[in-house]
């Protein structure tokens, strides 16, 4: 049996939250910090230095020996420099264990390579990292020792933001000002601060380590560039919400495990559609902590798998011909004392306030769909979005049956006067109640769908933060709000005003609500009829970021500068760039110096045997026409191994980043997928004896 432990008592063990501020504070500091948290006031540096001091007593006695700034730069993961607590010994030798407020809250690490766009020169080489004091810290256990973890923003020394973290903190800001506007209106003064609430659904694939290990597809590029189907894919739908295998299970129960001591409250864990396919989902959060939470628990994901003798894939798109993987980012908007602007009430039509929420969400969808649509693309994103798959690259939004009817009423007759009740849901079997149908209809196609009382973007790729989207959402809808509130509080009628505004909003852009399948051909067209954009590459996505309007959303409410567009525009073309010249360069190396010196060797084989047969007086045609066909392959693949070559080089040419990733799309992964053609078919020819790797069946259903 494994290891049996109390849930309620490891819960964030590791995490130095409100409990263990409180109880090692002294009152003042804590309620300085407090202040500071809720944006109030500034910490001074003699209340900063007692909370180092604390902070490192706890980490210490929690086994910690260093501390880290833990940051989110712009290559998508997280870094950290490590720090120990010891100070320069004394004179007697010894040494003392200090943290001083200054290493709190500001630290330098040297920044020049992290990806800037051009924002800081190299030899302007110093960023610095800010003590994020809304975010808790926690202490890191692995195999390497224990650390304090002090999660920060990462600017340059002029204050640009050259992380993740900054522009999420900014558009929070905005967000909040704007809410509590709206919430005046309908008279609410109770309310001190409204915060986005986020609760991001985590897919990922598990294989077997030692398969992985001879994949250097997988090694190199997270995803496999080469592989003939199985006879079997997901089209059974046996995988999804089946029974978890004990392998699986126990890696799960460890990542849990592992989660909850930092507080992470990891708590639906299922099959997912594809086989190998799982998905993670925790307990909503407020949207930054939400976003530190889910770097985490990708971390853990990939270290807890290393341990368990197995590797988990983030990638979007690890397999083709299966589906690939996404996180849900769920949203809402809430105040601190618990009222969600999302939620309907009872009867929609009789909640004004919800209903003009919803207006304005519309409203900035409709209006920045371009910039929500930029903020999901990654390069993997790309085999996702766009390409038959889950969910489709143009951004449509999805109300449910009773909603829609609403808006409709409101548009047609300029009053809702009725809503569609709950029906009863019969379930037929005569051991199950009827349940109660859930009035917001659940439609999975929708990029971005009303699921209750919150929205869910579903177009986030598996391996990208959430931080960008929930950046856009918080902005765009910051907007909304502003540009309704500043109509609204000049009104001499408030009730009418607001009434025509809902009217207004719905009117002009229920072009963007869609209910029906999103799959769907005719939707493509329609969405065209409908003016919305249809995006399908991140190359064509990263414009948006740049476009007139979006630096004036930006700027507007100091979420980014132009500068820190264009940086943010430039570093995604690089990385699109590099990624494909990564997965190019990775083909090469597999082609030539594993496929093919397999399909020779398996082609003499197959030769010898012609010959042998022959010799013998028997019919050797059918073994001759084998070795035409594996011959003709190889010969195809020769040819494209060298096209691939050539377009690598043309590729490296190209200085203007924009160009350059645009001929790393539209040439060199045509041409890797020509590579990749005559390649999987072989891999169904050749004795499995010869070919150099585990195939697509070893992967996915031998975990
Ligand atoms: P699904 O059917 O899509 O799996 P769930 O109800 O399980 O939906 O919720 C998915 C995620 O949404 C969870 O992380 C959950 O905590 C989060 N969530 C639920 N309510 C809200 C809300 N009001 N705001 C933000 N996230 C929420
Ligand atoms: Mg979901």
């Amino acid at each position: 049996m494994s290891e049996k432990f109390n849930v309620a008592d490891i819960f964030g063990e590791n995490v130095f939250n409100d409990t263990v501020m409180k109880e090692r504070l002294p009152k003042n500091v804590y309620k300085n910090l407090k202040l500071a948290m809720t944006g109030v006031q500034e910490l001074s540096l003699t209340d900063a230095d007692v909370i180092a001091n604390a902070m490192k007593d706890w980490a210490i006695e929690k086994g910690a020996t260093h501390y880290t700034h833990w940051f989110q730069p712009l290559t998508g993961t997280t870094a950290e420099k490590h720090d120990s607590f010891i100070s320069a010994p004394k004179e007697n030798g010894k040494v003392l264990m200090e943290f001083s407020g200054k290493e709190l809250i500001k630290g330098e690490p040297d920044a020049s390579s992290f990806p800037s766009g051009g924002l800081r020169a190299t030899f302007e080489a110093r960023g610095y990292t800010a003590w994020d004091c809304t975010s808790p810290a926690f202490v890191r256990e692995d195999a390497t020792g224990a650390t304090l973890c002090i999660p920060t923003a990462f600017c340059s020394y002029t204050g640009e933001a050259l992380d993740q973290k900054t522009p999420l903190l900014r558009s929070m800001d905005a967000i909040n000002e704007q809410s509590l506007r709206i919430l005046k209106l309908f008279g609410n003064t109770h309310s001190k601060k409204v915060t986005p609430s986020v609760g991001a659904e985590q897919e990922y694939f598990i294989v077997d380590r030692e398969k992985y290990l001879q994949r250097k597809d997988l090694i190199f590029a997270g995803r496999t560039l080469f592989g003939a189907m199985p006879p079997k894919g997901q089209e059974l739908d046996d995988h999804y919400f089946g029974a978890i295998r004990e392998r699986i299970g126990a890696f799960m129960k460890d990542v849990n495990k592992e989660l909850w001591k930092l507080g992470v409250s990891a708590k639906t864990q299922h099959n997912e559609v594809a086989p190998a396919q799982h998905e993670l989902a925790p307990i909503y959060a407020q949207c930054n902590t939400a976003t530190d939470n889910n770097q985490l628990t990708m971390e853990v994901l990939k270290k807890v798998a290393y341990r368990h003798g197995l590797v988990c894939l983030l990638h979007e798109k690890p397999f083709a011909g299966v589906n690939g993987s996404g996180k849900h980012n769920n949203w809402s908007i809430t105040t601190d004392d618990g009222i969600n602007l999302l939620e309907p009430g009872k009867t929609p039509h009789e909640n004004i306030q919800f209903l003009l929420v919803l207006g304005a969400v519309m409203k900035a969808v409709d209006t920045h769909a371009d910039l929500l649509r930029e903020s999901a693309s990654d390069v993997g994103n790309d085999h996702r979005l766009g390409a038959n798959e889950a969910p489709p690259a143009i951004i449509s939004m999805f109300l449910g049956e009773q909603l829609e009817d609403v808006v409709m009423q409101l548009i047609d007759k300029g009053d809702a006067t009725s809503s569609i009740q709950k029906g009863k849901l019969k379930t037929g079997a005569s051991t199950l109640p009827d349940l109660n149908k859930d009035a917001t209809d659940r439609n999975r196609t929708s990029p971005f769908a009303f699921t209750g009382n919150k929205f869910e973007f579903r177009m986030v790729g598996s391996a990208d933060s959430i931080a960008p989207a929930n950046v856009v959402l918080n902005t765009i809808v910051a907007e909304s709000f502003k540009e309704i509130a500043d109509e609204l509080e000049k009104a001499d009628n408030f009730d009418m005003a607001c009434h025509d505004m809902i009217k207004k909003l719905f009117t002009d852009h229920h072009k963007i609500v869609f209910n029906g399948n999103g799959y769907t051909d005719e939707w493509i067209a329609e969405a065209e009829r409908r003016g919305l954009p249809n995006i399908p590459s991140m190359v064509d996505a990263i414009p948006a970021l740049t476009t007139p309007k979006a630096v004036k959303l930006f700027e507007s409410f100091g979420v980014f500068t132009e500068a820190e567009l264009k940086s943010r525009a430039e570093i995604k073309y690089e990385a699109y760039a590099k990624a494909i010249n990564i997965e190019a360069k990775a083909m090469l190396d597999i082609t030539g110096k594993q496929l093919i010196p397999a399909v020779i060797a398996y082609s003499t084989e197959l030769a010898n045997s012609v010959l042998a047969v022959k010799e013998a007086g028997a019919d050797a045609s059918t073994q001759a026409d084998l070795l035409t066909t594996v011959t003709g392959y190889l010969k195809e693949m020769k040819t494209q191994l060298a096209a691939l070559e050539k377009a690598i080089a043309d590729g490296a040419e190209i200085s203007n980043v924009e160009e350059q990733a645009k001929f790393f799309r539209d040439t060199v992964k045509t041409t890797m997928d020509a590579l990749r053609a005559p390649a999987d078919k072989l891999e169904m020819i050749v004795d499995k004896d010869f070919w150099p790797f585990p195939s697509y069946g070893d992967l996915l259903f031998e975990v």
